[in-house]
C-alpha cells in the first residue's frame, strides 16, 4: 500500500473494531485453552515445553504461568505431560 493512500483514505488507519469491543472478546483463559487444544490436535510435544516463570523443573505449579498452564490443560480434560513425566 503506498504511503499517500493513507493520507487520501484516513479510514484505513482506523482499527476494524473499537478497543471496547476487542476487550470484551479477548479472554486470556479461553485463548490459552484454545492454544492447548490446537497443540493437542497437532501433536505438539508438550512434554518438551516449559512455562514456569521460576524456571523450575519440575515446574513449581504456583507461579501464574504454571497455574494458567494447568488450567488450560484441565479445561481440555488433559493432564499436562510435563506434570506426569516429573511426578
Ligand atoms: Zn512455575
Amino acid at each position: 500500500m503506498p504511503d499517500n493512500m493513507l493520507i487520501e483514505r484516513p479510514e484505513l488507519l482506523k482499527p476494524a473494531t473499537t478497543p471496547e469491543k476487542a476487550e470484551k472478546k479477548f479472554n486470556p483463559e479461553d485463548m490459552k485453552k484454545d492454544v492447548i487444544k490446537w497443540g493437542i490436535e497437532h501433536e505438539v510435544p508438550y512434554y518438551l515445553t516449559h512455562s514456569c516463570y521460576k524456571g523450575l523443573q519440575p515446574p513449581c505449579k504456583t507461579c501464574p504461568a504454571c497455574v494458567e498452564r494447568e488450567a488450560a490443560f484441565t479445561a481440555n480434560n488433559v493432564t499436562d505431560p510435563l506434570i506426569i513425566s516429573t511426578k
